[in-house]
């Protein structure tokens, strides 16, 4: 049973919390499948997305979710709002709320913005990716593809490989997977891998082959051009040859590992261009139940609503 006004992030919520949305989502996808029978769960209300950074998957996935599931759905569309004219945050989130949509989903680059926008709407706020933080859908599409794939979490070895010091997903992904019993294993250049992580319960290797042994879960991340000055590395083509993630690498992890990417992806750089094709890469299947996923989100924060009226 789901008892938040906000879908903000994966840090705080309990191992109940994630089961109910997985199995939520598993539901969904099967009623997406057999939507020729028209089953899908439906439900009324109005979804605004936010979206101050650029995105495909996410933001189509979150539209598409929200009409699968019967909401009416608008964008913002931020460069030809009056964000270009210099208005705040604070002004922008009150301006969609006093139009009296039921939910934001929203992307920002501005770490902890969600928690802000939260704090000062009547609306729910769904993130979408906050800063380097949190992306708690990803995670939550990653879980449901790694259940889907291994049946079971518990003592999973993940293997995750790029810019961790940047990445949003990364820290989403640890916090839920270490919810859920597997064990997670970061690796990169110690510029883009902090030590310090292991606090959080991660294991950190420098050594890619050594990080993939025996690994059941392989994901790759990008770097996050966007997010960092130059430094951290030599240059992409010296990132590829340490860190690269090609076929032969599997060799190293479990004989039924699978590849992970949550997207968009630099080919010849985090992962080989051979790769595309791979059998064991799950890379559309993540996008597939990121509609699911975002279908889950929406109608529990929809019956939470309602629920309350
Ligand atoms: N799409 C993911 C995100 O928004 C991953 C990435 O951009 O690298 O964080």
């Amino acid at each position: 049973m789901w008892n938040y006004k906000d879908f903000i992030g994966i840090k705080n919520l309990t191992k109940e919390d994630i089961k109910h949305i997985l199995d939520l989502s598993f539901e969904m996808k099967q009623q997406m499948i057999n939507d020729k029978a028209r089953e899908i769960k439906q439900t009324r209300g109005n979804m605004t997305t936010l979206f101050f950074e650029n995105s495909t998957r996410t933001k189509h996935s979150f539209y598409m979710a929200g009409q699968n599931i019967g909401l009416r759905v608008t964008d913002l569309a931020i460069g030809t709002s009056s964000v270009q004219k210099g208005e705040s945050l604070m002004d922008t989130l009150q301006t969609i709320d006093s139009m009296g949509t039921d939910i934001i989903v929203m992307r920002h680059s501005e770490s902890g913005s969600q928690e802000f926008a939260a704090r000062n709407c009547k609306a729910s706020i769904i993130s979408a990716g906050d800063g380097t933080n949190e992306h708690p859908t990803q995670a939550l599409l990653d879980a449901m593809t790694i259940l889907d794939k291994k049946g079971s979490f518990e003592g999973l070895k993940v293997t995750i490989a790029g810019d961790i010091l940047h990445s949003r997903v990364a820290k989403s992904n640890l916090y839920l997977l270490n919810k859920m019993g597997a064990k997670v294993t970061f690796t990169g250049p110690t510029t883009l891998v902090p030590k310090a992580i292991t606090q959080m319960g991660a294991k950190v290797c420098y050594d890619l082959k050594e990080s993939v042994k025996d690994a059941d879960v392989v994901m790759g991340l990008r770097i996050q051009m966007e997010r960092q000055n130059s430094g951290a590395f030599p240059d992409l083509r010296e990132y590829n040859k340490t860190y690269g993630i090609d076929g032969a690498i599997f060799d190293y992890a479990k004989k039924d590992a699978i590849l992970m990417h949550p997207a968009p992806v630099n080919w010849g750089v985090e992962l080989d261009r051979s790769l595309f094709t791979a059998p064991y890469s799950v890379i559309s299947e993540q996008v597939t139940n990121g509609v699911a996923v975002r279908m889950a989100v929406l109608y529990m924060i929809m019956e939470y609503r309602n629920n309350r009226k």
